[in-house]
């Protein structure tokens, strides 16, 4: 059995995890990129991919070449999703023009799906969950971005659902990794955030746990988007969860949460590779 995930590190030192729960599916390739190791000037020696306050861009443009770099792609063939928190997932045939720092952004989105080969798909987060979509058999992929807004507004759903619309994908056909993400051990939320919860689509219980302090509790955002998939007709064997948190693992990982808020991003990507015929 192949690890679901695994290190791999590239010529310049950067590192990022490769999955290989859905690699070894063929025609695709996923990674999840560590602070480990870029230009950036905010975070010493860090791989932040976006261009928080304090960083400097032309840092950052380097950093995001060398990550694509690791996924055998480039700028100019690498789309962004925008990230607002919302539900809204686009389909992308072709990368967009780029902004002045060379970023080419689908704004006021979350998620992203393309057929497109060799087109990569990339989701900046420093705690938030990414979601990867796979269906080898269109084939097309997705990329999502589920802080609790999205997840309490049930992005994994419209991920599924977009992959449908715009592919004819079956969602039994689908694999999905939820990749490193703040995790139920630190991610503790108030009660607006549990109410918020409480009702989301296909809310369970077991997502919420009493927290350590009195009307506080303890978010699990992966459960609660692996049971989003599964409602949405994904087969849980076909789901993979990291099991990373992005918060105890900082030595690794940018947190948001973990580091007060001063910090880089790190990012999913995920890319169709080319050569393959449709299959159908
Ligand atoms: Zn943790």
């Amino acid at each position: 059995m192949d690890p679901l995930w695994q290190w791999i590190t590239g010529e310049d030192g950067v590192r990022a995890l490769s999955f290989p729960f859905l690699e070894r599916l063929g025609g695709v390739r996923a990674l999840f990129t560590s602070r480990h190791r870029g230009a950036s000037r905010l975070v010493p020696v860090g791989l932040n991919l976006v261009a928080v306050a304090g960083e400097d861009p032309g840092a950052v443009a380097e950093n995001r070449r060398r990550a694509l770099a690791l996924i055998g792609s480039t700028p100019d063939r690498a789309v962004i999703a925008g990230l607002v928190h919302g539900r809204e997932v686009a389909r992308v045939d072709a990368p967009p023009p780029p902004d002045p720092h060379g970023v080419r952004a689908v704004p006021g989105v979350d998620g992203l799906v393309t057929a497109t080969p060799d087109l990569t798909l990339m989701v900046t987060a420093a705690d938030c969950v990414p979601i990867y979509l796979y269906d080898p058999h269109v084939p097309a992929v997705g990329l999502l971005h589920a802080g609790w807004r999205g997840t309490a507004a049930g992005i994994a759903r419209v991920g599924v659902e977009r992959l449908a619309a715009e592919y004819g994908s079956r969602p039994e056909r689908i694999w999905a990794v939820i990749g490193p993400a703040i995790g139920p051990c630190c991610y503790e939320v108030d009660e607006p955030v549990r109410a918020a919860m409480a009702a989301a689509p296909g809310f369970r219980p077991g997502w919420l746990r009493p927290g350590r302090r009195p009307d506080r509790w303890q978010l699990d955002l992966w459960q609660a988007n692996r049971d989003q998939l599964v409602a949405a007709g994904v087969p849980v064997e076909q789901i993979g969860i990291a099991g990373i948190c992005t918060a105890c693992q900082r030595a690794d990982f940018f947190s948001h949460r973990g580091e007060g808020g001063r910090t880089g991003r790190q990012a999913a990507l995920i890319r169709l590779v080319g050569g393959r015929r449709h299959a159908g």
